[in-house]
């Protein structure tokens, strides 16, 4: 092989790992278990992010708050409800993404963001390099709306502390907004449009928060997937540079 191509060999083999380490720290990996002078080091002694005693914490927070939710009938969505939808994922993600409310699907199955728009949202979460596993998906209201309707201000402000007691607990390093209602309840503005908000940087409590279209919107406007797109690039730089 001649010089030159040695070095640009070398080259493409830095950046491919600059691309790996930083993908790693998207995912929330902040070391190697690689010991300068063992080599790599046993599973145990492997410096990954937080110690499990934390995610023990944080399981056992959002179980306990699960049982606290239980059978909720602080609110008239009860009546017609099949299922709460509590949220799903990893308590220890470091994406949160926070939607309105649960749809036909998703009451059924007491999961969010599982119907059409959910496959969408899905994919999106993919396309960003992660598995729907690896971050956490809730909504500001567990209870269906009636023929998928907004949830009213009297369901969402009795609802509103689950999704704040989530975040809390998971504590995300960025948090994205799906649709108009979920970003304004956690900028704390019911006036906001969505056309003001959309890909700008807010906070919820020292929490970049950053609000995109809800995936049915984008179902029914495909042409503007490429802001959601754009969107989540500004979410992955944000979780690079540590929220
Ligand atoms: N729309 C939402 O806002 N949340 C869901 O879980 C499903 C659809």
């Amino acid at each position: 092989m001649h010089t030159k191509e040695v070095i640009s060999t070398k080259r493409d083999i830095v950046e491919d790992i600059k691309g790996i380490l930083e993908f790693y720290g998207a995912l929330g990996i902040e070391g190697l278990p690689i010991n300068s002078e063992k080599g790599i080091v046993g599973k145990k002694e492997a410096s990954v992010r937080p110690a499990r005693a934390t995610l023990r914490q944080k399981e056992a927070g959002l179980r306990k708050l699960g049982e606290e939710i239980g059978n909720c009938t602080k609110c008239k969505l009860f009546q017609k409800r099949t299922n709460v939808v509590f949220g799903e994922g990893n308590p220890h993600a470091r994406l949160m993404f926070i939607g309105e409310a649960p749809g036909r699907e998703e009451d059924l199955q007491a999961r969010p963001f599982v119907g059409e728009a959910g496959m969408l949202l899905t994919r999106l979460i993919e396309k960003m390099g992660f598995k729907r596993e690896d971050v956490y998906i809730a909504n500001i209201v567990k209870c269906r709306p009636p023929m998928n309707r907004d949830p009213e201000a009297d369901e969402i402000g009795q609802c509103r502390e689950y999704v704040e007691k989530q975040i809390e607990i998971i504590s995300p390093a960025v948090i994205m907004t799906l649709g108009r209602i979920s970003a304004q309840i956690l900028i704390g503005n019911t006036k906001l449009r969505m056309t003001a908000i959309q890909g700008k940087n807010f906070d919820y409590k020292g929490i970049p928060l950053i609000p995109t279209f809800h995936p049915a919107y984008l179902l029914r406007n495909p042409r503007d997937k490429w802001l959601t797109w754009d969107d989540a690039q500004k979410v992955l730089e944000k979780m690079k540079s540590g929220g």
